[in-house]
Formats: C-alpha cells, structure tokens, sequence
C-alpha cells in the first residue's frame, strides 16, 4: 500500500511496475476515481487525500438526510469501496501544494504523497455573498454532512427560517426543514424560482404547488440585510420590509474549489480547465467533477461528474475515450411536486432559430423546445410519464415531426400515449440520470440474472446514488430478461433480401413482349407460347401459394406444433415465397394483363413485396437484438406481416376464377 514519505521512502514498499495514482477530494466524483482506479490493477497504489472527517459519503443523500427520510448511516454509498486494499485513504486532511516538478502533492500535516497520475476532484464550497450580517449565529450552508448535522441540530428550536435562494438547493433545504416543523420562507431575487431550470409560468406554477405545500415564496426581491445583535433575529430586503427569523440558510449556488490548482499555476477560469480527455494544462495531472471546466461550461451535478470520473480512469489506463458534455437533466425529488428540466434553459428561452410548444391543463404544464428540427430541451411541473423518454431523445438530439408537435400541443405527450412504459425504451436511453446508466446495460444485467431492483444496483450501479430511479428499476426487473435472437436470423435475412430483390424485378423491369413467328428465340416460345407449359407454371405457382399459406398456419395452430419448430419452417415459407417469385416472372413474363389477370398480378406482386418487408424487418429486429442495439418497441415488421396476410387470403379464389377462366375461353 502506498505511504507518505515522511514515513517511509516509497521505493521500499511500492513495487518498481506499480502505478501511484494521487486523488484529491473525496466527494462523490473523486471517491469514484480511487475506487477504480485502486481495482485497475493488483500493482495500482491509489491514495486518496480527502478534507472532510467523514468517510466519502453520497452528497447527494444529505436532502432525505436533512428531510428526515433517512438516516447518517444510510448515506454512504455502496459503490465505493475504501476499504480496498490497494486504496490509502486519508479523511480530514487539506492537500495543500502540488510540486508539478517533482511530481508529489503535499498535505496539511507536511507529508509527501508522490504520483504518477494526479487527478484533482475538489468539487465546491457553498458560496456566501457578502451581505451584512452573514457571520451571525443562525446562519448556516447546506453543502456537507457537517452542514447538515449543524442544521439537524438546528431544527430543534428553528422556528422561523428563511433560505436565501430558490434554486434547486434552496428549495430542498426549505422543505427539509418545513417537514421539521419549521415556518420556512423562501427569497429568490430573480423573477421565478429555480430560474436556471425553468421558465416563468412553470416556475409560477411551481412556486404555486410549494405555496401550496405550506413553504412561503417571495420572488424578484433582493436580501439587503441579515439582523441580529449576536445571533440572527431578521431578515431585510431590498423592498424595505423585513422577515422576523432565527435561522437563516444560504442557499446563493457554488464556487469551484480551484485554490490547490490556482497556486500550482495550471490553467483555469472559473474552475480548473481541462480537454476532452479531462487533463489539466498538465499532463500528469486531471480534474473532474465540480472543480472541473471543460469548454467554459461548469456541471453541478452528480451524473456528468461520474462521466468525467470514468474519461479520466480510462486516459489514465490508456484508453483514448473523450468526453462529450450531454445536456443536463433534473428531477426533484423531496419537494412534493415533480418538476423536470432537460437542457440549458436560460440559454434556450432566448436562442435564436428555437420554436417552443406548450401544453397546459389544471395539473400540469409542459414546454418542449426545438431547434432545426430536434429536440434540445424540455420542462415539466407536474407529472409526465414520458420524461425519461423525453431525456433520452434530448441527449441524443432526436428528431421531432410536425405530426409530434401537433400531438403534444394536443396532448401534452410526443408519442401516443402508452408508449411510456419502460419496455417500449430504447437501450440508448438513460434510466439513472446519476450514474448514466442505459436501459440496455440494464436489461443486459437482467438478462444475467439480476432479479431485484437491488441486483440491478450492484451489477450496473444505477438507483445507488439519489434513488430516484428505483421505480423505473422495478419496472424493468417486472418486464423481465429482453428477448434473445430467434435462431437463423442471417438465413431469414438472406432469403427476405433474395425475395425483395425477385419483387422489385416484377415493379421494375418492363413486361417481356410475346414472341413474334417462329423466328423468335426458343425459350421465351417455350415459356409462353407452349399451352402445357403454361399449365405447369401455373400450377407451380398456386401449389406454392397454397404451400406458403399451409406454413404460414404453423405459427397460428397449436395442433400442428408437432410438426417441428417454427424458426426452421419460417425459413422454408420464406424459400416457397422466393419460388413463388419465380413462378410469377416465368408465368406472366413481367405481363400484368388486365381485369381479373391484372387483380392478380398486382395482387400477388403485393404479397411477396409485403413478405419480403416482413421477412427483411424480423432478420434485422433479430440482428439488432443479438447486438443488444434494438428497443423493445412494436417490431416495425407488424405492418408488412399485416399486409402479406391481407393480400394473400383472396388469392386463391381468385387464382381458382383464373384457372376456371383459362379452361372455359
Ligand atoms: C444537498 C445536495 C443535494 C444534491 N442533490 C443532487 C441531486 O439530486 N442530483 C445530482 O445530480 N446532484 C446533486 N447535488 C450535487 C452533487 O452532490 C455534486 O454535483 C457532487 O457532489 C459533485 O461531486 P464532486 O466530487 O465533484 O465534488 P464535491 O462533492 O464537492 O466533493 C469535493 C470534496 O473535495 C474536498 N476537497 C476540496 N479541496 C480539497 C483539498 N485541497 N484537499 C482535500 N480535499 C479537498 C471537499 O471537502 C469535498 O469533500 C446535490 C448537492 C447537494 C449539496
């Protein structure tokens, strides 16, 4: 295991081949970093130098903590494993310099930790503007366990509380401490709560449901003064009027923990600046999560962080990954009401070449916005069964058609209504907004035996971290394993492919003329001038017909089960289905003739068109699901198979009326 210097020169105890990896900052992000890394490899040395006093613990618990939904022991996180025997971890101690030279970080108590690899992950500080009155008793953050254990021990007498900020933080410390028995007001200086997730009539809305709730919201008025003579007594605003109170929190956002990489001269602006790679102006060192800046945009949530963690381990270990910043997303959770934001809203609201709908009802309000066709945003206050999906298509820049806006302004839903459930979500979507887990990896994990939303959690990691997934994680285990690949799905693909290609020379290929005299050549004589080898191409192709329909009934009897399994009489109907294209070409000579001969050809051309479709989409929903890529959506082979079924059933009265016809004239 890895020791400082001040104990032990490092060569004695680290092998030549081992890797030492430095991690500063043991929130979630950097925890993540260590815990990977420290399970790379069995000659990996990873310390992890953390400056709070607890264990790395779930930061994003510390809302059900305050809130009272769960206790001190249940916010650590599952995931990370600090008792690994390749990880040094070292809670309560400050990294206080980095010696970019020769390569160590230096901590609070003067120890020497040397690296091979640095990754910064100092996340932030709750930020305190500088109001008078901040530094009075009674006025607290709402950052850390320390944080919370203060506000615990706060709510005891905390009668009247006013949070300073209604953004996502704010609000979830107001309800946390309303449900404590609190008179909780809420002061937020911009127009609308939550104003970097939603927009003014949602944030309306919202500010309406928490009302509503019993938190008291002041909006559009700025805080000019904390009161009190040594402890906090009240609040004053711009507007002139005051909230007597005891407890204020500040809630006002965050500032980048970037002093450590500010004073060892890396590159940074608002935190530390890293590429694609989540490496640093320096080559050895990277930085991740909330500390980190990647083309100007800051993340200050959980899920991005764990992406960046992941980039850097991988670089680290020698794989190029990069990292491609996707859109933010938001659900909250302890509020009461639910509220949905994907995209960068602020930003939206005022873009240019952007089209936003809106539907509205008594319960609810939706807004989706659209920029050259695709999907770049969406809000919701109230429920929306389809958010997940609505995510998923965010992040994946999905495209939206004018039929989807005309239902969504109707409905309020972009696909038909029942689409939602979680066996109609592609595999590219994300199901775990923190970790970033897909429905495919999890049906994968079911697919190996996962059996419980808990399962789910410890082969994918998805649910561990705030947990609001575990529905949707409940309803995957419910719609159990994804379905496997019928077997000879390439031959099906194959044929289906062989018979498309026979029905397109019957669309497109001119009509063979009739022979002409005797100087015409002797196959197309014999094919269309012989009386009885006519007879016999007609009979092939009504004993086909007649053998596709018999085949086509073995998926549809129970009783002829015992005639061998479906998938190897699928791929003779198919074979029959390619003969009976045969048939037809040598038969009609491309001629479609006219009146009932007419009805039939196009009648036939119909069938073996739709059976091919139907066979080309079963071989590919069959290919895509043997490389885990298909959704478990409606199979885009039902409206072909409908079709070839419709167009086949009258043929044979109406090749029988042919038959009838050719005998009597
Ligand atoms: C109450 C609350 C609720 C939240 N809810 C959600 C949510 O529902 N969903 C979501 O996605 N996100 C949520 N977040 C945000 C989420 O917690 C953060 O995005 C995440 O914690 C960032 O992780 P991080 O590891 O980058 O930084 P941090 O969690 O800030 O951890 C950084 C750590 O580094 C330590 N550190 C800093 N400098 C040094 C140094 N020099 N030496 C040693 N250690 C140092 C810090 O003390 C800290 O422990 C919530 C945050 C809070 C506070």
């Amino acid at each position: 295991m890895a020791q400082p210097l001040s104990h032990v020169s490092a060569p004695d105890l680290i092998p030549d081949s081992a890797s030492r990896y430095v991690v500063v900052g043991g929130g979630p992000v950097g925890a993540r970093v260590a815990t990977t890394l420290a399970a790379s490899a069995k000659s990996a040395r990873v310390v992890l130098l953390s400056f709070e006093r607890f264990d790395p613990y779930n930061r994003v618990k510390l809302t059900p903590l305050l809130a009272g939904d769960v206790q001190f022991g249940e916010i650590s996180s599952p995931d990370i494993d600090v008792a690994h025997p390749n990880l040094t971890l070292r809670t309560g101690l400050r990294a206080t310099e980095i010696d970019r030279d020769q390569k160590f970080v230096r901590s609070a108590d003067g120890q020497v930790w040397p690296y091979d690899k640095l990754v910064l992950a100092t996340g932030s500080r709750a930020f305190v503007p500088g109001i008078t009155g901040r530094d009075l008793s009674g006025v607290f953050t709402f950052r850390s366990a320390e944080d919370v254990s203060a506000l615990l021990a706060r709510s005891i007498r905390a009668r009247q509380v006013v949070v300073i900020g209604g953004g996502l933080l704010g609000l979830e410390a107001a309800r946390g401490m309303q449900r404590r028995q609190s008179q909780v007001t809420v002061i937020e200086h911009e127009s609308r709560i939550m104003p970097r997730q939603l927009d003014p009539a949602a944030g309306a809305l919202l500010a309406q449901e928490i009302e509503a709730l019993g938190v008291a919201v002041r909006t559009g008025v700025a805080v000019s003064e904390i009161r009190g003579t040594d402890r906090v007594e009240s609040i004053h605003l711009a507007d002139g009027s005051h909230i007597p109170c005891d407890t204020v929190i500040v809630c006002t956002g965050v500032r980048a923990n970037i002093d450590l990489a500010k004073s060892s001269r890396l590159a940074f602006g608002r935190g530390i600046t890293v590429d694609d790679r989540m490496c640093s102006s320096d080559p050895y060192i990277y930085a991740v999560g909330e500390c980190a800046e990647h083309k100007q945009t800051m993340q200050g949530l959980v899920g991005p962080g764990f992406e960046q963690a992941d980039i850097a381990v991988a670089q680290i270990l020698g794989r190029d990954t990069r990292y491609r910043a996707s859109a933010p997303a938001t659900k909250l959770k302890v509020i009461g009401a639910e509220v949905f934001s994907v995209g960068e809203i602020e930003q939206l609201e005022v873009a240019a070449k952007t089209q936003s709908h809106i539907w509205q009802d008594a319960h609810g309000y939706r807004r989706i916005f659209v920029q050259q066709g695709k999907l770049v945003g969406a809000i919701a206050v109230g429920g929306w069964a389809q958010a997940s999906r609505v995510q998923s298509a965010v992040q994946q820049g999905a495209s939206v058609y004018p039929w989807m806006v005309y239902r969504f302004r109707r409905h309020g839903f972009l696909w038909p209504e029942g689409e939602e459930d979680m066996s109609q979500m592609a595999d590219a979507a994300t199901v775990c907004n923190c970790t970033g887990v897909t429905c495919g990896r999890l049906r994968a994990a079911i697919a190996e035996g996962a059996d419980s939303p808990a399962a789910l959690g410890v082969a994918t990691g998805a649910g561990n971290v705030c947990g609001g997934c575990q529905p949707l994680l409940q309803e995957l285990v419910s719609a159990g394993a994804p379905p496997e690949p019928v077997r000879l799905f390439r031959p099906i693909l194959a044929l289906s492919a062989m018979a498309a290609l026979l029905t397109l020379m019957l669309g497109l290929l001119p009509p063979v003329p009739f022979p002409q005299g005797f100087d015409a050549d002797s196959l197309r004589v014999w094919l269309w001038q012989d009386n009885i080898i006519r007879q016999w191409s007609g009979f092939l192709l009504l004993g086909t017909t007649l053998a596709a329909l018999l085949i086509g009934l073995r998926k549809r009897l129970r009783f002829m089960d015992r005639l061998g399994r479906y998938d190897g009489w699928r791929m003779v109907h198919l074979a029959v289905g390619a003969l009976a294209a045969f048939g037809l070409i040598a038969h009609t000579g491309l001629r479609a003739g006219s009146n009932l001969n007419l009805a039939l050809f196009v009648l036939f051309t119909l069938t073996l068109v739709m059976g091919a479709v139907s066979g080309l989409a079963t071989g590919g929903d069959h290919l895509l699901r043997a490389r885990r890529l298909s959704s478990a959506r409606k199979p885009a082979r039902r409206l072909p198979t409908w079709l070839h079924i419709l167009a086949v059933w009258p043929l044979p009265v109406l090749i029988l009326t042919h038959v009838l016809a050719s005998y009597a004239y």
